[in-house]
């Protein structure tokens, strides 16, 4: 799914400008992510593309869509930082949720839930609880729930930022190879700088609020992604470089 994001701003209720001239396009399956500082706009933007929130003046759509109609679709999913399970839902019926909603039938409910878990590894705990798992497999899970409808655009939105160093850069290998096998859009916020040029084709840096899109460096690595990556001198290069635009957005 293309996004594209037109001059775009948001106002919040007394006047507090979240985004202002925000512009932004993503080909069909590319990966980016979306770095800036903590009330910069990064989360505001998500949901503006979501269409849960409206720009009070420009536009987005997706693939010629209205983010609305295409949410409607069940072609969007989203991630967040809380991996948002219910606490009285096994691990499967909590992957099963967006089907159900979707009215999928039972015989196909049950193969793609089974296919979601498998891919992030996680086949054996189906009938466990939330509470009997750890944070990186919680995430997992939510991960699973996410991409069990075969989504076109994924916004993950800090989803691995409560988590400790080991299990976040196990989870973003586990991303990047979700992303190779089936290529759909993604726009992940973190405020990781590893992380974002770990996991994304494009890193996109914003200004402090009202935020704006001021600088883009392109991440040149191959996918899947090896871990070896983070060792590299180009690597550091990279977010030295990411670093940098980041300072200056806030000088
Ligand atoms: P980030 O995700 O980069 O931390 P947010 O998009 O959450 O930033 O917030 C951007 C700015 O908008 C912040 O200053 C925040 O306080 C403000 N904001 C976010 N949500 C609301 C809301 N619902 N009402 C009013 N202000 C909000």
């Amino acid at each position: 799914m293309q996004v594209s994001v037109q001059s775009a701003r948001v106002t919040y209720e007394g006047a507090i400008a979240a985004l202002d001239g925000v512009g932004l396009e993503i080909a069909p399956g590319e990966l980016v992510s979306v770095v800036g500082p903590s009330g910069c706009g990064k989360s505001t933007l998500l949901r503006l593309i979501a269409g849960l929130i409206q720009p009070s003046s420009g536009s987005v759509s997706l693939s010629g869509q209205s983010p609305r109609a295409a949410r409607g679709s069940g072609r969007l999913a989203f991630v967040f930082q809380d991996a948002t399970l219910l606490p009285w839902r096994s691990v499967a019926a909590n992957v099963a949720l967006p089907l159900e909603l979707q009215r999928t039938p039972g015989r196909n409910r049950a193969e793609l839930v089974s296919r979601a878990l498998e891919l992030v590894a996680l086949g054996e705990f189906a009938r466990r609880y939330p509470d009997q798992l750890s944070g990186g497999m919680r995430m997992r899970a939510s991960l699973a729930r996410a991409i069990v409808t075969q989504p076109k655009l994924m916004l993950l939105d800090e989803p691995f930022g409560a988590l400790d160093d080991i299990t976040r850069h196990m989870l973003n290998e586990e991303l990047a190879n979700l992303w190779a096998r089936d290529r759909w859009t993604g726009v992940f916020v973190t405020h990781n700088i590893a992380e974002a040029v770990f996991l994304s084709k494009r890193v996109l840096v914003m200004s402090p609020r009202p935020g704006r899109i001021v600088a883009e460096v392109p991440i040149p690595f191959d996918f899947p992604r090896d871990p070896a990556l983070r060792a590299r001198a180009e690597f550091a290069k990279l977010t030295g470089e990411v670093s940098r635009h980041l300072r200056g957005a806030l000088a």
